[in-house]
């Protein structure tokens, strides 16, 4: 058995220990070098962990405030609603007060205060 061994994926001729060994393929070594291993793993975990913690963040958002993350980023834009730092709760302005400062409303809402 020879000691190189061309790369599917890369198509670079590397030395077997450059591969991961696989008893399912016809020579026990992996068509895919270590290094594009590593990379197609790191490419698909990546893509994989945004999508998840993505999906786990908007669902976080609903049960916390009834609205995905990017409903309430519009709503917090158009300046109607604020989020009370107590009870999460998103509210419209009238239930803050203002803090005497120009049109600055409190951290909380009436009902936490
Ligand atoms: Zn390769
Ligand atoms: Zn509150």
């Amino acid at each position: 058995m020879s000691d190189i061994k061309t790369c599917k994926c890369c198509n670079k001729t590397k030395k077997v220990s450059e591969f991961t060994k696989d008893s399912s393929t016809f020579d026990g070594i992996r068509t895919k070098c270590k290094a594009c291993q590593r990379k197609v793993y790191s490419n698909y975990s990546e893509r994989n962990k945004k999508a998840i913690a993505n999906r786990v963040q908007e669902r976080r958002y609903l049960a916390k405030y009834g609205y995905t993350k990017e409903q309430l980023q519009q709503m917090i834009e158009s300046g109607k609603y604020k989020i009370c730092y107590s009870c999460n709760m998103i509210l419209t302005l009238d239930y803050f007060r203002t803090t005497g400062e120009g049109i600055k409303f409190t951290e909380k809402c009436k009902t936490c205060r």
